[in-house]
């Protein structure tokens, strides 16, 4: 790891401009992707800009048809909150699959959605409830949100403040782990938001996507035995070790089948 110097600003606006000052400046929030990345010597950057001393970003509530997270919210006060609980419990249940018990006590929700690892859970929830994600500047849609893998639409010195989820009529995440880091070597997170249903994947692909056939499967019937017609080419998909494409592409289903049974 090489040399950085670390600031701890007390506002976003002095973490902004922080990082228009020091073109190789990062955020730090978790830790828990940044470090292991400078561990590996596969970023060097000149400043590290902790957002720990920014109170507001630790906030949850509920804002009218909307929960609203902070970008600083660990996935295990999202796992333990009543309000998440309450309104979006698929969300509560998938921040309790994240990785372990120190994982989820240090890292962080907008953390997790800035880095855009391709096997990340959030993304998928993000995506399939049709979450709005909120920075220094701007309203983003998830639906614009990841671009590629480990890439986002954020600005270079944009910071994550909070993620707006809509309350769905129901839900439900279903993931299949990889057996070490728990990160998803296919999950699939269905939403029935009461006027659509939007099913998003991740684990599966150079980034998280929405599933256009099993959306259209599960508008016409939402019910479990449906989805035997479903199918996801594997052209496109990752094979590595754990899982060849083709297993994937049929991981994709049998979450899918998972999530619906667990919305029913
Ligand atoms: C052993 C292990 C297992 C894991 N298993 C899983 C798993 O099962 N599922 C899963 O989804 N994840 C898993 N993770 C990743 C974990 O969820 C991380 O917490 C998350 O990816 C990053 O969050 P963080 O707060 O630690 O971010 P950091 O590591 O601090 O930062 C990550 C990146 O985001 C940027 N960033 C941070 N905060 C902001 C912000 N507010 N605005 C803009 N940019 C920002 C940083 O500059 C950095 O580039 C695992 C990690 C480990 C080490």
């Amino acid at each position: 790891m090489k040399d950085f110097q670390f600031h701890r600003p007390s506002s976003v606006a002095e973490a902004v401009a922080l990082l228009k000052a020091r073109p190789d400046a990062k955020l730090l929030s978790g830790g828990q992707s940044l470090i292991p990345v400078l561990k590996l010597d596969l970023a060097e950057p000149s400043d590290l800009i902790s957002l720990a001393g920014i109170g507001e970003l630790r906030d949850i509530r509920v804002d009218g048809d909307r929960i609203v997270i902070g970008a600083l919210v660990t996935h295990d006060a999202v796992h333990r909150s009543p309000e998440v609980q309450q309104h979006i419990p698929a969300l509560a249940t998938l921040a309790g699959t994240i990785g372990d018990a120190q994982v989820r006590n240090r890292g962080t929700l907008g953390g997790s959605v800035a880095h855009a690892d391709p096997a990340a859970d959030y993304p998928a929830a993000l995506l399939a409830l049709g979450a709005t994600i909120a920075t220094d500047r701007r309203k983003i849609a998830a639906d614009d949100f990841f671009t590629g893998l480990f890439e986002t639409a954020l600005e270079r010195d944009e910071v994550v403040v909070a993620v707006h989820f809509p309350i769905p009529k129901r839900a439900a995440y279903a993931k299949f782990s990889h057996r070490a880091s728990k990160y998803a070597l296919v999950g699939v997170m269905v939403v029935d938001t009461g006027h659509n249903v939007r099913v998003a994947v991740t684990g599966a692909g150079p980034k998280v996507f929405r599933h256009a056939n099993i959306e259209g499967i599960l508008e016409r019937d939402f019910a479990v035995d449906a989805l035997a017609a479903a199918s996801t080419p594997p052209d496109e998909l990752n094979g590595d070790l754990e899982a060849s494409a083709e297993y994937r592409a049929h991981l994709i289903t049998v979450m899918a089948r998972r999530a619906v049974q667990a919305c029913l």
